[in-house]
């Protein structure tokens, strides 16, 4: 999963636990990586260092990286069988992930 320093985001593996997720609307058909939830600088930042959730949620497309924002109510976990680790494509079979015991 792809690492991002200047777009600022909390990561949440209790929450966000699936290898990938399948976006409502638009992005729906791809795998998307959550990278957590979105944050801001507030007031505070400055001098406290920290940072406020906005409530949406950063992902990147799986094959991609550049962040969007979702809805979590958009998005729906996949498994990793179930998309292709190259295109991003759900339903696509073309990278090398061996899907031969699932
Ligand atoms: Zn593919």
């Amino acid at each position: 999963m792809p690492e991002f320093k200047r777009q600022h985001y909390e990561k949440d593996g209790a929450t966000f636990d699936a290898p990938a997720y399948a976006a409502n609307g638009w992005g729906r058909g791809v795998a998307w990586y959550v990278l957590g939830w979105e944050t801001v600088a507030d007031e505070d930042t400055e001098w406290s260092g920290e940072y406020v959730r906005t409530g949406k949620v950063l992902a990147v497309m799986v094959g991609d990286d550049r962040p969007f924002r979702f809805d979590e109510d958009d998005l729906k976990p996949v498994k990793r069988e179930d998309f292709c680790g190259e295109c991003g494509q759900i339903g696509c079979t073309h990278d090398a992930y061996d899907r031969s015991d699932t």
